[in-house]
């Protein structure tokens, strides 16, 4: 680190602004937020900077820059040089350094004693975003993210935090019971803005202990997250975000590493992937550790593998919340069949190949008497099969028995949509082969139509080079 972050107090401090163009305009809005009086020195100047001169806002003085005694008439707190003259710039820097002034020099990091970094603005909170001068536009991209992830009230958040500090503080002297007592705050008034509202209008005694009393007695929230196949760039803003706020998080096997990693770091991981043939009792324990952390008061996340509600067994998990009364949201994730298709250049459905597309699943052996195979083996349907690999030989001789030709076009693609993305094509008849032969490992999805014929020509993902160089896709004739 080159540079330490500081935040500056500005209000009423003289700065000097030179230029009078649109980068110099950007500078005295930011300035005139923090209250700095300002005087701005050019030749000419934009018309928004006049506009501010004329209403008093900030002071402009017309004159040119190349002699500088100028500026020995100001008292002077700070610098922004802002002229697309390199050479006054140049003397505008050793002025200022002879006088033992702070000065920027937009766009020339030599010749500056400080930087601005990318802010964003939930007042009183401010996150600084700064790369060091070298990759502004990077800053502002994370900035971007930021503000997606930042709730538009936590500034007023922290402004009813300030109001109430000391009086809780009294009302609560241990430590620790207070920091629960602020944790929980948090989590509550993002919850219940218009109680929130009503709660604060006065903080006499009884009100504080009435705001204690909700705080400490609100009941936890169950959020059920869908993670998508498995590339953290699939996650929903939404999921982001609770990701990030979770107390503890109730994860599942298929969760990848890059997807666990944005979980807030403090947060209470329970692996709860679920082992074959032990189903029923696992399930009834993750409902009663769903249950139990949100009477506890914690935000738990519930994090499955693409959506909860495709194969997921989500909805036994709401319905135990729903029964207990456990307040609970649902964030729905990009479901495998999806985002699999779309990173093997699969179109699930077409005009010409298929007006239909069926998500099936023959592994849970009670249910294999009940399948409509029939239906599964229709024409002009898509077939993204779920957990396919162990019954694969089972599920092709009885598509084949039903109707479906043998050499109908299929792909299996294995870590759809993750680094290690791997798509095999051929026909119905070789899904057995093709896994064995090419070792194909769970998860895996089977697609089955013609429609996965497009999976060479459309095979735009290029794993490992992703992210730095997205291949783009030209049709050669
Ligand atoms: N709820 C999940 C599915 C859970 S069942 C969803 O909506 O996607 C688990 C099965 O999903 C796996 O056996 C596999 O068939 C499929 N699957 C999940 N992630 C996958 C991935 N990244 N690539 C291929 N198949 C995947």
């Amino acid at each position: 680190m080159n540079y330490l972050p500081i935040n500056i107090k500005l209000k009423n401090k003289q700065v000097l602004v030179l230029g009078g163009g649109s980068v110099a305009q950007r500078k005295i809005n930011n300035m005139l937020v923090v209250g700095a009086k300002i005087t701005c020195l050019a030749l000419n100047f934009e018309n928004q900077i006049k506009q501010l001169a004329d209403n008093k806002k900030i002071q402009i003085m017309r004159c040119d820059l190349t002699d500088l005694n100028i500026l020995d008439q100001f008292h002077i707190d700070l610098i922004i040089s802002a002229t697309d003259q390199e050479v006054i710039n140049q003397s505008v820097y050793n002025y200022a350094q002879r006088k033992n002034i702070w000065v920027n020099t937009v766009d020339q990091q030599d010749l500056c004693d400080f930087i601005t970094p990318a802010i964003v603005d939930r007042s009183p909170i401010v996150v600084a975003i700064s790369s060091e001068g070298s990759a502004p536009v990077l800053a502002r991209i994370i900035k971007q993210k930021i503000e997606y992830l930042l709730p538009l009230n936590i500034g007023y958040l922290a402004t009813i935090a300030k109001k109430l500090r000391n009086k809780i503080k009294t009302a609560i002297p241990d430590f620790n019971n207070r920091r629960r007592f602020w944790d929980r705050f948090f989590q509550w008034s993002h919850q219940s803005q218009s109680i929130l509202k009503d709660k604060f209008k006065t903080t006499n005694k009884q009100q504080i202990k009435t705001i204690i009393n909700s705080v400490n007695q609100t009941q936890g929230k169950v959020h059920l997250v869908g993670a998508g196949p498995g590339n953290p760039d699939l996650l929903t803003i939404k999921a982001i975000k609770v990701l990030q706020t979770a107390d503890v998080v109730l994860h599942d096997h298929l969760i990848s590493s890059e997807i666990m990693n944005m979980i807030r770091k403090d947060a209470e991981l329970i692996d709860v992937g679920k082992q074959a043939g032990n189903h029923k009792t696992k399930q009834h324990n993750i409902n009663q550790l769903l249950i139990q952390h949100a009477r506890d008061g914690q935000q738990v996340c519930r994090l499955k593998g693409g959506d909860s509600f495709v194969f997921g067994r989500g909805g036994e998990e709401v319905l135990a919340l729903a029964e207990n009364k456990i307040a609970f949201e649902i964030v729905p994730g990009i479901t495998a069949a999806v985002g699999c298709a779309a990173y093997a250049g699969i179109p699930l459905t077409h005009r010409d190949h298929a007006q239909s597309l069926a998500f099936m699943t023959a592994h849970c052996s009670d249910s294999e008497d009940t399948i409509d195979w029939k239906f599964y083996a229709k024409n002009n349907q898509t077939l993204a099969v779920y957990m396919g690999l162990i019954k694969a030989e089972h599920l092709v001789n009885k598509l084949i028995e039903n109707g479906k030709s043998p050499t109908e076009h299929v792909a299996i693609i294995e870590n759809g949509t993750r680094e290690s993305q791997r798509t095999l094509t051929g026909s119905l008849h070789q899904i057995p082969d093709m896994i064995i032969a090419n070792q194909v490992q769970s998860p895996a999805l089977i697609v089955i139509g013609s429609v996965t014929q497009y999976a060479k020509e459309l095979d735009w993902f290029v794993p490992h080079q992703s992210q730095q160089e997205p291949k783009a896709y030209l049709k050669t004739a």
